[in-house]
C-alpha cells in the first residue's frame, strides 16, 4: 500500500477533527488551532520535505493511494 501525508497535522480526536474540520484541529498546535510542517506560528514541526519525516498522528493523516 502506497500512501501520502498531507503537510497539515490533525488529530483526529478533537471537536473540529470529528466534524471534518482538520485543518483546524485543537490539539495538535499549542499556540492556535492547526498545525503543518514547516510553516511558522503553525505549531514545533519541522519542514516534511525529507527522504525520512517523523508524522505524529500518522494513522489519522495518512491519504491512501489506490485500491
Ligand atoms: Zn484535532
Amino acid at each position: 500500500m502506497k500512501v501520502v501525508l498531507p503537510f497539515n497535522i490533525a488529530c483526529g480526536y478533537c471537536f473540529n477533527c470529528h466534524r471534518g474540520y482538520t485543518q483546524a484541529c485543537l490539539t495538535t498546535n499549542p499556540d492556535s488551532p492547526s498545525a503543518a510542517y514547516g510553516y511558522a506560528g503553525m505549531g514545533p514541526y519541522q519542514g516534511g520535505q525529507a527522504e525520512f519525516v517523523l508524522v505524529p498522528s500518522a494513522d489519522f493523516n495518512y491519504l491512501k493511494l489506490g485500491v
